[in-house]
């Protein structure tokens, strides 16, 4: 049984203009046709649904995310093994019934991340499709201890290499490599740079050999174009990359990603929270206007941006994801720019881009419902009310209580929008 979805405002995650009147079938749930009524010819043993004044759109992809955490105010993510399987769990399907159909982690708890996407994998339970970096590799520093079930320290080229052997037998998807210093780790120096140039090359060599992507944490000048050099595959952060232009050309040039990771900044400094450690706020304070002004340089430069909200940081939490995308466009992002890095690009800063991100004959169904424009407010994108359906390989995943959509659609575990 085929589902097309009809009379749709079509936003497919390429950045072409929205198709008004499209028409969206589903076989098998691989998009079968997505765009204007008049190229699709019916057919039969079908299931229709009229969507009339709603907008559809790949599901959301948030390129970094940290599952293991709940928006701590002092970002201790900490849980006994059990607690912290079931808090990953947890988080992974806030982020699926808001319309965030797949998250890449980028630091998780214990390696406990790879048994959830195994069971959400075998169906067992709702969630997001997860792309796992599992632990975050750094220097030994201060910031191994703070984060304990998230970090692997290695110091020197074998034990680096050791570091990312080891990820990939556990399961990890892509490798994640803290090269300079953090704003979340209370003695921590973002302009420092942590490890040395023959690490990172051997990083990311290693990495190569096991064909894993690498994301590379880096707020300085120094440890970005050491990254570069090295041939990581995305900057997370890239707080400081305003100062050096040389590094912003050489990103538009090879394709290395930008994922700006906003929100966090935003939500700490507007919160006004007082629980939030005095380090916690001045730190971020110091660093978003920056952090901002980066990603300005290099959207006008031409630098691939993929939408990454840090999710589970200080007041940052599961499922208002979407919110960063509208900072986005406060920085000076187009509004379809700004959608196409939470969707097709950020499927292309994963590497898997030749099946998911966008809405297109071949590609898996994944998307969201809207009941408005959000072209027209970016902020829609992670308001529930607007939000009408999730759907994951064609199924429903999460839709509002007492919705009259076709219960044949609905997936085996069905979450609830709220
Ligand atoms: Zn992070």
């Amino acid at each position: 049984m085929d589902t097309v979805l009809k009379n749709i405002a079509l936003i497919d995650g390429t950045g072409r203009t929205p198709i008004e009147e499209a028409i969206l079938a589903i076989r098998d749930g691989i998009v079968l046709y997505a765009g204007p009524a008049s190229g699709w010819s019916d057919i039969s043993e079908v299931i229709t649904l009229d969507l009339s004044g709603q907008f559809v759109l790949p599901g959301l992809i948030d390129a970094h995310v940290h599952l293991a955490g709940s928006g701590e105010v002092d970002s201790q993510f900490r849980a006994e093994d059990g607690d912290m399987a079931l808090k990953i769990l947890s988080n992974a399907q806030k982020n699926l019934a808001a319309g965030i159909t797949t998250v890449r982690d980028l630091g998780g708890w214990n390696e406990l991340e790879f048994a959830v996407r195994e069971w959400i994998k075998r169906g067992e339970f709702a969630g997001p499709r997860m792309c796992l970096a599992g632990r975050f590799i750094s220097i030994t520093e201060a910031g191994a201890d703070y984060y304990e079930g998230m970090y692997r320290a290695a110091d020197g080229v074998d034990e680096v290499r050791k570091a990312v052997r080891e990820q990939v037998k556990h399961g990890a998807d892509l490798i994640k490599i803290g090269v300079t210093g953090a704003v979340l780790v209370e003695n921590g120096v973002p302009g420092a740079t942590h490890f040395n140039e023959d690490e990172i090359r051997a990083l990311v060599d290693e990495a190569k050999k096991f064909d894993r992507r690498v994301a590379a944490h880096a707020h300085g000048a120094d440890g970005i174009r050491k990254a570069l050099q090295a041939g990581v595959h995305t900057v997370e952060h890239g707080t400081y990359l305003y100062q050096d232009p040389s590094a912003i050309q050489w990103m538009a040039e090879h394709e290395i990603f930008l994922v700006p990771t906003l929100k966090v900044g935003w939500d700490i400094i507007q919160a006004n929270d007082a629980n939030i450690p005095e380090w916690i706020l001045e730190k971020n304070k110091a660093t978003q206007g920056e952090a901002e002004l980066s990603l300005k340089m290099a959207y006008e430069a031409g630098v691939a941006i993929a939408m990454g909200s840090d999710v589970g940081t200080p007041l940052n939490v599961h499922g208002e994801n979407g919110l960063e995308i509208y900072w986005m466009g406060q920085a000076g992002m187009s509004p379809m720019d700004a959608i196409v890095a939470a969707t097709g690009n950020a499927a292309r800063a994963l590497g898997w881009e030749a099946w998911m991100g966008t809405l297109q004959a071949g590609k898996v169904a994944d998307l969201i419902v809207l009941d408005s424009n959000p072209l027209d407010d970016l902020r829609l994108l992670a308001d529930k009310q607007h939000l009408q359906f999730v759907m994951k390989d064609g199924q429903i995943a999460a839709c509002h209580a007492g919705s009259d959509l076709p219960s044949e659609l609905f997936a085996e575990h069905l979450l609830l929008i709220k």
